[in-house]
C-alpha cells in the first residue's frame, strides 16, 4: 500500500473525518458512480443506512448532514462549511433532496435516514446507501469510513486490500526500522526519502506547492478560531476558549525564544484550541492525521514558525514530510482511526508525527527523530476515545493542547538523545494495535464508555 504525505493531511471540515469527511466522501463517491451508470434521472427515492459508531456518534458528528452533501455531489475539500446548516434547512422545509445538486428526489428525515444499532462485520464504521427507481431497486452501495477521510467500499473490504494505491516507491517501507535502514543506506533524512517517494505521484513543485497550500489551510484554520467566540453547537454549552486567550496572551507578550518559556506553552495551547474549536463548529479545516486530533500537528508548527527566527517554506515542507512518514507507519501497523484502537490511534498518532516533523527541523538525525516519536506515541497508549454527547468537544479539544506540548518535550528529549532508546516505535505502534483489539468498544468512538458515560451521569 502506498500512501501519499497528501492522504494524511486533506482540507476538509470539521467536526470528524471518519464521520464528517469519509460519509461526505463516501456519498459523493456514490453519487458520482450513479452519474456514471446513468442512472441519477431514474432516480425516485434515496435511503441513508447508518451503522455502528456511524449511528451511535453520528448526529453529534454531523454524519448525517455529511452524507446528504455528498449526496447532492458536493466534496469535503470545496464545500463551503457556513452553507451546511441553511442547506440542511432548506432540505427540511421542503422534503426534496437535489441529488448530484440537479435531481430532485423527496427525502423524509425520519424515513430516509436510518441510524441502525448494528455494526457491518469489517468496520465499526459502517454505511450503506440505496436508491430506488420506478421498478424497485437500482442499485446500492456499501462503505466504511476507516479513519482521517479514508474510505473503502465494500469489494475493497471484502477482498482486504484497503488501499488500491499501488504506486511504486523508491525508497518503500512498512517498519521504523526499514525506514531507518532506507535513510543510512541512502545517506537521507526522513523528510528527504519522503520527498523522493512522493516524487512517484507528482514533481517536486507541485508537492511543495500542495504542503504550502495544506500550511495555508491550518493558518487560516487558527485564525478564524482566534476570530471566533461564543458557545460551540451540539448542545454541550462548551465555551470557546481560544479567543480570549488570545487577548490575554498578547497582553503579556510572545516568547522570543522557542522552549524557553511557560507562556510558550500557552501559545501552543492557543493554537491546538483554536483549531478544535475551529473543527467543532464544522468548519474548513485539515485532517492531521484525522479532525478529532487536527489541532496537534498545526499548533507545534504554528509555535515553531511564529517564535523562531528565520524559518523557510523548506522547513514547514520538511516537517509535513517527517510528520507524514510516521503517520503512514501508525496507519499501515496499527491504526489512526479512534473507532478502531481508541484515541491512542488519533491524538497519539498525531502526536508523534508533531514530535518527528519538530526533531527534522530541529536538525535530528533518523535516529533522533524516531525516538522522539516514539516518546510522542508511548505516553498516549491506552487512550480511550469517549466524547461526551459523541462531539468532538470534551475531552478532544484540551486533549490536542496537551498532546501537543507533550510533542514539543517529545522532540526535546530525544534531540537531547543520540537516537539510542530503550522501547522502538515499531513496538510502541504494535502495542497501540494490541491495546487498541483489547479495548472493549464501548471506549472506541461509540460515547457509551469513559466520560462519555460520566459527564452525563454527574
Ligand atoms: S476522544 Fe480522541 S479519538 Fe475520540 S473523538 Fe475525541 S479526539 Fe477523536
Amino acid at each position: 500500500m502506498a500512501i501519499s504525505v497528501f492522504d494524511l493531511f486533506k482540507i476538509g471540515i470539521g467536526p470528524s473525518s471518519s464521520h464528517t469527511v469519509g460519509p461526505m466522501r463516501a456519498a459523493a463517491l456514490f453519487v458520482q458512480g450513479l452519474r456514471e451508470r446513468g442512472h441519477l434521472q431514474q432516480v425516485r427515492r434515496v435511503e441513508v443506512r447508518l451503522y455502528g459508531s456511524l449511528s451511535a456518534t453520528g448526529v453529534g458528528h454531523g454524519s448525517d448532514s455529511a452524507v446528504i452533501m455528498g449526496l447532492m455531489g458536493d466534496w469535503p475539500d470545496a464545500i463551503d462549511p457556513a452553507q451546511i446548516a441553511p442547506r440542511i434547512a432548506a432540505l427540511h422545509d421542503s422534503g426534496c433532496l437535489l441529488l448530484d445538486g440537479h435531481f430532485e428526489v423527496p427525502f423524509e428525515w425520519q424515513r430516509d435516514m436510518l441510524l441502525l444499532d448494528e455494526n457491518l462485520p469489517y468496520h465499526p464504521n459502517a454505511m450503506t446507501l440505496i436508491v430506488e427507481g420506478d421498478g424497485g431497486e437500482l442499485h446500492r452501495d456499501t462503505y466504511y469510513s476507516v479513519g482521517g477521510g479514508f474510505v473503502v467500499d465494500a469489494e475493497q473490504a471484502a477482498s482486504g486490500v484497503l488501499d488500491q494505491d499501488r504506486t511504486e516507491l523508491p525508497y518503500d517501507f512498512s517498519s521504523a526500522e526499514e525506514l531507518l535502514q532506507l535513510c543510512k543506506t541512502h545517506n537521507l533524512r526522513v523528510s528527504e526519502l519522503m520527498m523522493a517517494n512522493e516524487k512517484a505521484w507528482r514533481s517536486e513543485a507541485e508537492i511543495r506547492q500542495g504542503l504550502m497550500r495544506l500550511w495555508k489551510a491550518m493558518r487560516d484554520c487558527v485564525d478564524n478560531g482566534l476570530k471566533h467566540e461564543g458557545i460551540l453547537p451540539g448542545g454541550l454549552n462548551v465555551k470557546r476558549r481560544a479567543a480570549k486567550l488570545h487577548r490575554s496572551l498578547q497582553e503579556l507578550g510572545k516568547p522570543n525564544v522557542i522552549g524557553s518559556t511557560l507562556s510558550g506553552m500557552e501559545w501552543v495551547n492557543l493554537f491546538a484550541l483554536a483549531v478544535n474549536e475551529e473543527n467543532a463548529a464544522g468548519g474548513r479545516m485539515v485532517t492531521a492525521p484525522t479532525n478529532g486530533a487536527a489541532g496537534i500537528i498545526p499548533a507545534v508548527l504554528h509555535y515553531f514558525v511564529r517564535f523562531s527566527p528565520a524559518v523557510t517554506e523548506a522547513d514547514v515542507c520538511e516537517y509535513f514530510l517527517a510528520a507524514a512518514a510516521i503517520g503512514i507507519l501508525c496507519k499501515k501497523n496499527a491504526s489512526i482511526s479512534g473507532a478502531e484502537v481508541g484515541c491512542q490511534g488519533e491524538v497519539g498518532s498525531a502526536c508523534a508525527m508533531a514530535a518527528a516533523g519538530l526533531a527534522e527541523i530541529l536538525g535530528a538525525t533518523p535516529g533522533q527523530l524516531e525516538n522522539a516519536a516514539e516518546i510522542g506515541l508511548e505516553h498516549n497508549l491506552g487512550l480511550t476515545c469517549d466524547p461526551v454527547g459523541g462531539l468532538v468537544q470534551v475531552p478532544c479539544i484540551e486533549r490536542n493542547a496537551i498532546a501537543a506540548v507533550k510533542a514539543i518535550n517529545a522532540a526535546q528529549m530525544a534531540l537531547r538523545g543520540d537516537g539510542e532508546h530503550f522501547i522502538s516505535l515499531d513496538r510502541v505502534i504494535r502495542t497501540m494495535r494490541d491495546t487498541g483489539a483489547d479495548m472493549h468498544d464501548k471506549y472506541k468512538e461509540t460515547s457509551r464508555g469513559g466520560l462519555a458515560v460520566s459527564a452525563i451521569e454527574c
